[in-house]
């Protein structure tokens, strides 16, 4: 799949606003930038951890896939995100080799990054996105 790293890591949180003491005041990283998903309902915070991020996910709205996790799992990890140099090929080696896809195709993330993901169902339980820069 051509993965060169951990992209970032995905957390659910109810809140953002109540989450960040930790991250910018205990573990001293700086949150550089928030946004709003529309079409996932979810409101994202970046930290940069050497060239991996965290990405805080809160619902804005209780219908938001990242409400139902804290519903039924609590507040915690949500995903994984590897970065590999094409999202459309890496889809393609996944789904030939019986992986079951939530994404078909790439869509847009945060950042404008080029993502889709992988069903927890092939992956051992862990959901598994995979991005990609769309410059490169
Ligand atoms: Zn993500």
């Amino acid at each position: 799949m051509d993965i060169t790293h951990i992209e970032h890591i995905g957390i659910a949180v109810k809140s953002i606003e109540e989450q960040l003491p930790y991250y910018e005041e205990i573990l001293g990283l700086k949150c550089y930038n928030i946004e709003t998903v529309e079409d996932q309902k979810v409101k994202t915070a970046f930290f940069k951890v050497g060239q991996t991020k965290i990405e805080l996910l809160e619902p804005t709205s209780d219908d938001s896939t990242i409400a139902k996790f804290i519903e039924n799992r609590g507040e915690g990890v949500h995903h994984i995100a590897y970065a590999t140099k094409s999202v459309k090929e890496a889809l393609k080696k996944a789904e030939e080799k019986g992986v079951q896809l939530i994404d078909k195709e790439p869509r847009k993330g945060a950042e404008g990054l080029n993502i889709a993901f992988l069903h927890p169902r092939s992956t051992g339980r862990v959901l598994t996105e995979l991005c990609e820069h769309p410059e490169k």
